[in-house]
């Protein structure tokens, strides 16, 4: 069988792999994320030191990305907030050391495509992936496609109506303040309650108020894409009882009028702790077609 080389490139550390189209991984190993040329040397040198000569190579990495093929900085990051990690090209370093055809998109279109193929999308024409954690991004497949426009989608982004008990809170997001992103993610639940969801009490408010958020943003993509299931991952979403607040919560959003029920189509992940090299390749596998 062949052998894929895979990369989860994530803010903190990257996820090295190495598995066949079965998807048994027959190494793995972490390094930290420090500088472009740091990381994506250690990288290539961890490959190479495995005997890797891969059919093809897989990344999936934190965003945003430049994914216009026609575009001369495609697998490029063109803007982060992370120190040293704007314009790197992820890609050509790994295309020059072993002369193969490289797979890139976001760690959560990678997701979202491996949950389809392999978890909770199976038998399914259509699912939304949403990551809700240090930031908030979203996937969405159909018929085994993942959805591009210019690059690809900004999910955490929409504008979204204001809880009436939580008017103050400026929001965290650099571009827009009070975005999803901006009053869901982890900085925002944070910023507000100098704590993660899940370390606050039970009975605590920020509960209710953020389970309001996440169920009218799934409301709004329901309205938008009618997926036939909306996988709800991310570190926010490890908190105790939270799924269950927001298929309440979506259902009044929706108020019966779409089709599928939010209580039902709303869904944890399938796929555990390897999620991220299974993403890299579905990402890779969907490239060969
Ligand atoms: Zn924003």
């Amino acid at each position: 069988m062949a052998d894929y080389g895979l990369i989860e490139a994530g803010g903190t550390k990257f996820v090295l792999g190495i598995a066949d189209e079965a998807r048994n991984i027959h190494a793995r190993h972490q390094i930290p994320t420090t500088t472009p040329q740091e990381t994506l040397g250690t990288a290539v040198a961890w490959f190479k030191d495995q005997g890797l000569i891969p059919e093809a190579i897989g990344i999936a990495s934190f965003g945003p990305l430049d994914l216009d093929r026609a575009s001369p900085t495609w697998g490029h990051i063109p803007r982060t907030p992370k120190p040293h990690w704007t314009g790197a090209d992820l890609v050509t370093p790994f295309a020059k050391a072993f002369d193969c055809p490289v797979a890139i998109d976001t760690d959560v279109n990678g997701a979202a495509l491996s949950e389809y193929r392999w978890g909770a999308g199976v038998g399914y024409q259509s699912l939304l992936y949403l990551t809700i954690g240090t930031g908030i991004g979203g996937g969405f497949v159909s018929g085994g496609t993942l959805l591009h426009g210019l690059s690809h989608p900004e999910m955490g982004h929409i504008r979204i109506a204001r809880h009436p008990q939580d008017q103050n809170y400026p929001g965290c997001c650099p571009f827009h303040g009070d975005c999803f992103e901006g009053l869901v993610a982890g900085p925002a639940i944070k910023g507000r309650w100098d704590a993660s969801l899940s370390d606050l009490p039970e009975d605590h408010p920020a509960h209710a108020i953020i389970a309001w958020y996440i169920g009218q943003a799934v409301c709004t993509f329901q309205a938008v894409m009618e997926p036939a299931r909306i996988v709800l991952g991310g570190g926010v979403m490890h908190t105790p009882g939270l799924i269950e607040l927001v298929r309440e919560s979506a259902t009044g959003w929706a108020n019966g009028y779409f089709n599928g029920d939010p209580a039902e189509i709303i869904v944890e992940p399938v796929l555990g702790d390897n999620a991220g090299l299974l993403g890299a390749l579905a990402l890779v596998l969907d490239e060969e077609g």
